[in-house]
């Protein structure tokens, strides 16, 4: 049978954190509907994932599938696979909870769906906060916060952080909080290196997730995006050298820069793929040839949310502009209130 060991990260209250995880977002159909359907199939993935050494899962309450992912690590502790200590579950409370009572009681929620007496780390999803009908409520991320911080005192939560913040709010955030953020979670890929904020990060002992990791290398749909592709001659013959497929450089390089990983996959052997990179060294002359495919392109830009208060990015041209998909207000019951 198939095996892998994970090395930690150590976040800086010491807690640790396997430096690859599995992420449990499924993302939208040709529809903009949430791929809900696929659940069966994440749950044999997270199961399959387990058996052969994950011990780390990245989900939210927006992607509706912490149900799913308690069930998974319930039947393997159960199993006698892990305890419940070997495991790392990261969710992170959606805007429209944004009130630092809401966001408490989102955390309480969270822990009820996943079945379990404490989460390991919770995160602000965004920034940007709305109500249940996608209206801009205004509040300020630091209200947010203090809902996590009053999870994490009464024992809910073991570490807090937050994600989609940029360099601004990471440091208003840090002149005006009682607990460091632990960890934040950004897009960083082979073509958004974003090296101003990780070495922020860096110095302030604040560790950065990657999340989309792979960017356009995986998607099919991003054909006008800048190199590289899967097929680039570069990252064809470093595969070559290494014996590593354009993914796994992508993930390794990104481990080397000690940043974490949460690649989602639903198909076992990429499972098993995405996790075998931690026997081999990118060297330093191909790390730096990879670093030139930096251009700052983001591969999945919610251009919606932009004229939002907090919006974390760079604006883009209103000619490209799209309208919020409907399935982001609408939870798992067809009721745009929650998931249970
Ligand atoms: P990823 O970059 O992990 O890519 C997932 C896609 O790549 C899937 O279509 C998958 O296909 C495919 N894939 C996975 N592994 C391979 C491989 N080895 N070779 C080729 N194709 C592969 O995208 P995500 O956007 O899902 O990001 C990962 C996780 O990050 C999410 O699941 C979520 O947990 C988190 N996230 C957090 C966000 C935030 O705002 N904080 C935003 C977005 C994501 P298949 O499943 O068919 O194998």
């Amino acid at each position: 049978k198939f095996q892998v060991t994970i090395p930690n990260f150590k976040l800086y209250n010491g807690k640790e954190m396997p430096a690859l995880g599995f992420g449990t977002w499924l993302g939208l159909d040709e529809k903009l509907e949430f791929k809900v359907s696929d659940a069966p199939k994440l749950v044999d993935a997270m199961l399959y994932a387990i058996d052969i050494g994950y011990r780390h899962f990245d989900t939210a309450h927006f992607y509706r599938m912490e149900p799913e992912v308690g069930y998974v690590i319930k039947k393997k502790i159960e199993e006698g696979v892990v305890r419940r200590e070997d495991v790392f579950v990261t969710t992170k409370v959606w805007q429209h909870n944004h009130r630092t009572d809401d966001a408490y009681a989102s955390i309480e929620a969270s822990l009820r769906r996943l079945g379990l007496d404490y989460i390991d780390l919770v995160l602000i999803h965004w920034p940007i906060s709305m109500d249940i009908n996608g209206v801009d409520e205004k509040i300020d991320y630091l209200e947010t916060y203090r809902g996590l911080e009053n999870a994490m005192k009464n024992g809910l939560v073991k570490s807090i952080g937050v994600s989609n913040f940029n360099l601004a709010q990471l440091e208003r955030l840090l002149s005006n909080c009682e607990v460091k953020p632990a960890v934040n979670q950004i897009q960083v890929t082979i073509n958004l290196l974003e090296k101003e904020l990780v070495s922020f990060c860096k110095a302030q002992n604040i560790l950065v997730v990657s999340y989309s990791s792979f960017g356009s290398l995986t998607r099919s749909y991003a054909t006008d995006a800048p190199p590289p592709k899967p097929d680039d001659p570069c990252l064809v013959e470093m595969g070559r050298k290494y014996n590593k497929t354009a993914t796994q450089l992508v993930l390794r390089f990104l481990y080397q820069r000690g940043i974490a990983t949460i690649p989602k996959s639903l198909t076992k052997a990429r499972i098993l793929e995405n996790a075998s990179i931690f026997d081999f060294d990118i060297d330093s002359g191909d790390v730096a040839t990879l670093e030139k495919f930096d251009c700052g392109y983001r591969s999945d830009v919610p251009i919606f949310w932009q004229e939002y208060t907090n919006y974390p990015f760079e604006k883009q041209e209103k000619e490209f502009f799209i309208d919020m998909p409907e399935s982001l207000l609408k939870w798992k019951n067809g009721a745009n209130l929650d998931i249970d």
